[in-house]
């Protein structure tokens, strides 16, 4: 395994700060990502395309496609824009932050991925249960493949009850971390 640093570096300041710390404890740094330029330039693109097919849809569309396409393409508008110009919520900024550091920096992500969880205004299951699906990914980085296997296997029941898409790549996840524990007994 790679070495670790035990905590994250402030960029502004180089000190070192707690893994779960939200701003540098020297500098008042924010040590959290927020959404990037490239991303909300992309729900812009999001929004703007809804719009447009939206006026098509009225300017050119039958009842039927009227009917079908009005509430998805309102809901891409005003669902692209919301995420263009709002602030990103505190949950959001620690998943992005662990999606940075799941390959170089696990431990930083699986702690990422705990306050994300602890963090989530609506603990509604899908967003709750992707971010334990990434925090199995950070867990076998770390080759803990018995926390891996619980974190896929929490998630492989919730998506079985919500017949998600998910499951396919969850249940190969689960045979692998059986296959490393067996090698590893
Ligand atoms: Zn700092």
């Amino acid at each position: 395994m790679t070495k670790q640093t035990k905590c994250i570096i402030c960029r502004k300041c180089n000190s070192e700060n707690e893994a779960n710390l939200e701003k540098c404890q020297k500098c008042g740094q924010d040590l959290l990502p927020g959404r990037s330029i490239g991303t909300r330039l992309l729900f812009l693109v999001v929004a703007l395309g809804s719009a447009g097919l939206l006026i098509v849809a009225f300017t050119m569309g039958t009842i039927v496609a009227k009917a079908i396409f009005t509430i998805p393409l309102l809901g891409g508008f005003f669902g692209g824009l919301a995420l263009t110009f709002s602030k990103t919520s505190v949950s959001d900024k620690y998943k992005l932050r662990g999606e940075k550091y799941i390959k170089s920096f696990p431990a930083q992500a699986v702690t990422d991925f705990n306050k994300a969880i602890e963090n989530l205004s609506d603990s509604k299951g899908d967003s709750k249960y992707e971010l334990i699906d990434k925090r199995g990914d950070a867990y076998k980085e770390l080759a803990d493949f018995s926390n891996a296997l619980k974190d896929f296997e929490e998630c492989e029941q919730h998506y079985k009850i919500n017949k998600s898409n998910e499951l396919g790549k969850i249940v190969i996840k689960i045979e692998q971390m059986k296959a490393k524990l067996a090698q590893n007994n």
